[in-house]
């Protein structure tokens, strides 16, 4: 039957407000700080901290500023290596770039969809053979769902290299009862718009070495030296986050737990709705790993469900939702075609399988349960099970 009417868009993972953010922006508005920095920023900063247990956090502009400042507290310059994991979004080794350093990206392994120990430790090893270990490890936890870190950080300290957390994807998670983004030298988070709590914009850099992160605040308010005028003798960066966003970010904060419970609903009802479709097979939950859920990812089997995860996609974008791919590896990228990749056990590429097979759909924790059901039902029609 032809379509006659459009249906209302549903999007990937919208902004969701609490209702709280006005009285903090008001807050900063009636006190006059219109600023980057101010008493937003340090509350934000501090209630981030309490949350996650660890030492410190630096609000910043971006999750790609927070991860910039760590290469540069690590001293990665020119020539360094940095290893880093291939299935994620650009941001997190675009910053390898800016220092003029040498990405080498590592694949997933199956039960995670994170970085795989096995391809790390080989890359270790001809690192070792060349004399040329990198200066860090970036490790990224995947649509919320944390990386083995038990394993990761063993072969890290191993070589006495230091890791940095990507966790722009999951504040909220836990491994093993811990903080995803606690588990490095440094953790970042991203309070993007899509992201599970947002800012509109914004950043966190976290770490245990408070030391570090004063020179992290000091590199993101252009370096200014203590002098009675404006000094300067390092290179530094215009990364800090305004207080008016850090009110928003307040505000978020106070309902993150709710978010990752709404995240996690969401996720359990189309594993329990699609069940029965054998072509579908959901991004499994690490025992003793607790996943914010931030997206709903899943794969095809091709060949059980006759058709591809692009011609999935392509039926959702005629019913009007947004859904998209698993990341593009960055090992795939133009951008970094002349780039190292270490393979899973040597030869298998879980990475490129995902990204051939995987899609992630509609998960914001402001979705109705209706919307979901017509996400569903397309789903369904499409894969000829309606
Ligand atoms: C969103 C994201 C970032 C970048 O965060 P921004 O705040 O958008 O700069 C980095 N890494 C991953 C894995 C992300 O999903």
């Amino acid at each position: 039957m032809p379509q006659t009417t459009v249906e209302k868009r549903i999007l990937l993972s919208p902004p969701h407000m609490s209702g709280r953010e006005m009285h903090y922006i008001n807050e900063a508005i009636e006190t006059n700080w219109i600023a980057p920095l101010g008493p937003n920023v340090d509350a934000f900063e501090s209630d981030l901290a309490e949350l996650t247990g660890i030492n410190g956090a630096v609000a910043v502009s971006s999750g790609t500023a927070a991860i910039h400042l760590a290469l540069l507290l690590l001293g990665v310059k020119k020539g360094d290596l940095v290893f880093c994991s291939s299935l994620t979004f650009v941001a997190s080794a675009n910053p390898i770039l800016y220092q003029g350093a040498e990405p080498v990206f590592i694949d997933s392994e199956p039960e995670t969809w994170n970085m795989s120990p096995s391809a790390l430790e080989c890359a270790f090893l001809d690192a070792s053979a060349a004399g040329r270990l990198p200066k860090a490890v970036i490790i990224v936890n995947l649509y919320g769902q944390s990386a083995r870190m038990e394993e990761l950080v063993s072969i890290c300290n191993q070589y006495n290299v230091p890791i940095i957390e990507d966790a722009a994807e999951s504040l909220g998670a836990l491994y093993k009862g811990k903080a995803s983004g606690t588990f490095g030298e440094f953790g970042i988070y991203s309070f993007n718009g899509n992201k599970i709590i947002t800012t509109s914009g914004g950043g966190m850099l976290i770490s245990n070495n408070v030391e570090a992160l004063n020179k992290a605040r000091f590199l993101a308010t252009q370096a200014k030296d203590l002098a009675p005028y404006y000094q300067h003798s390092k290179l530094g960066f215009n990364y800090r986050m305004s207080n008016i966003l850090a009110g928003i970010g307040r505000g978020q904060l106070k309902v993150l737990d709710e978010r990752v419970m709404a995240r996690r609903t969401i996720f359990n009802r189309y594993q329990e709705e699609l069940a029965d479709i054998s072509a579908i097979s959901f991004m499994p939950e690490m025992p003793q790993t607790f996943s914010n859920r931030w997206l709903t990812a899943l794969t095809i089997h091709e060949e059980t469900a006759g058709l591809t995860a692009a011609k999935v996609l392509e039926v959702l974008e005629s019913e009007n939702i947004e859904a998209r791919h698993v990341w593009k590896p960055l090992h795939l990228q133009p951008l970094f075609e002349q780039c190292k990749y270490y393979l899973h056990n040597g030869n298998e590429n879980i990475s490129e399988k995902l990204f051939q097979t995987g899609i992630c759909l509609p998960s914001g924790s402001n979705m109705t349960r209706d919307d979901q059901m017509r996400v569903i039902q397309c789903i369904r029609n499409s894969l000829g099970t309606g």
